[in-house]
């Protein structure tokens, strides 16, 4: 059976070329990249090389990266990070209803502390209104966290506007760019933030690693305690191996993002049309504009999503009923509910996340296997019966 894998919004495969530059950390230069001997300086040399490669492809300065062990505790350092280092009594951070849980579920952590905490809503489209985010400041506001592109939708924020309103309020501003990075350009400066959490295992990079940028000025407090690695801002030995696939990611993600991305981008519309033109009672969600080249996410009305990805995987097709970490989960996703769908329509909807490894054979194979499973599925469902669709 061929298999075709859609769920890179999940994790991608690790590139060759990530995979080769990591060879040698494993069983030759094993050094403490804190340590002063030969050993040590190599593994620190290949760490540092790393860090302009992740710097350069943000637009930002080697010394304004801190590795971490993923997107999620990149999250955690910046939101739990400035919350903690800010002086006032009252502590209040703006965030949106649609932000991956590593944001969501920090903030909610936070808010049992007593920080005051602020979700903007989103428009039926996912996208958030700067102006909404704006509304939402208050004078004890310490941080903005709104993400950069959306994880479940693909859609894309408007972060450069929440940019310049963040400066004119001279409030914090984080972005959550797990999503983005590697897939559209993303550029510290351009975005106008000062804290940006990405993660490896997104970009065809290994996973459990990741980094959080901090612009140069930034006071946040280490999550953890420990030594002084990352210049004091994240103790703990460096994952050096995986901090070298890292800086290898990034620097592949930097050498081709406008071809990758068109290439990607029409893989995902000749997926997305297809679809739509074969099944009927397909509707798209998200906005069918601002959003990654690499996403779409759609609704089967009368169709249950998690047997659906069963059908689907039993005939060789990978993809997902949204974020990973959400599976088995029994509530509808948050993202979709955010966006107004009911709980049927939350979950009957799929989302299909393409990369770079992915070609025009597999979105062939999904589209002559797909409707037949929609069909299948349909055919026994009661609710699509009800509904007087099928006789
Ligand atoms: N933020 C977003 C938007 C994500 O999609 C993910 C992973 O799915 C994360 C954070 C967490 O990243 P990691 O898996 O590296 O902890």
């Amino acid at each position: 059976m061929r298999r075709v894998y859609l769920d890179n919004n999940a994790t991608t495969a690790l590139a060759p070329e990530v995979y080769a530059a990591m060879q040698p950390y494993w069983l030759e230069d094993y050094g403490n990249a804190s340590s002063i001997h030969w050993y040590g300086q190599r593994a620190k040399a290949a760490m540092e090389t790393a860090r302009e490669q992740v710097a350069r492809l943000l637009g930002a300065r080697p010394s304004e990266i801190v590795f971490t062990s993923g997107g999620t505790e990149a999250d955690n350092a910046a939101l739990v990070g400035i919350v903690e280092a800010a002086r006032s009594a009252t502590k209040h951070i703006v965030t949106t209803a649609i932000e991956h849980h590593a944001v969501l579920h920090t903030a909610q952590a936070l808010e049992k502390k007593g920080v005051e905490v602020t979700s903007v809503r989103v428009g039926p489209s996912g996208v958030v209104d700067p102006a909404d985010v704006e509304r939402a400041l208050r004078p004890e506001t310490v941080l903005i966290s709104v993400m950069h592109a959306n994880n479940e939708l693909g859609t894309i924020q408007p972060i450069e506007e929440i940019g310049r309103i963040a400066r004119e309020h001279d409030i914090y501003f984080h972005t959550d760019a797990v999503q983005s990075v590697g897939k559209i350009p993303v550029d510290v400066e351009k975005l106008g933030v000062d804290l940006l959490s990405l993660s490896g295992h997104k970009l065809h990079g290994p996973k459990g690693v990741g980094a959080l940028y901090i612009r140069k000025g930034t006071i946040l407090r280490s999550l953890l305690h420990g030594g002084h690695h990352e210049r004091d801002r994240r103790p703990g030995t460096e994952n050096v191996t995986g901090i070298v696939g890292l800086g290898k990611a990034a620097e592949l993600a930097g050498a081709h993002p406008a071809e990758e991305t068109a290439r990607i981008g029409a893989l995902r519309d000749r997926l997305e049309q297809g679809i739509s033109s074969s099944v009927p009672l397909c509707v798209a969600n998200g906005d069918p504009a601002r959003r990654l080249p690499t996403t779409c996410n759609l609704r089967f009305d009368h169709i249950e999503g998690e047997g659906f990805v069963i059908a689907m995987d039993l005939r060789g097709i990978a993809c997902s009923t949204g974020a990973a970490c959400s599976s088995g989960s029994l509530e509808p996703s948050h993202v979709l509910s955010a966006i107004g769908l009911r709980p049927e329509q939350a979950r009957s909807s799929i989302r299909f996340s393409l990369g770079r490894f992915n070609t025009d054979e597999d979105i062939d194979t999904t589209l002559e296997i797909l409707p037949d499973v929609v069909e299948r599925l349909r055919a026994v469902s009661p609710h699509y019966r009800k509904a007087g669709v099928v006789s």
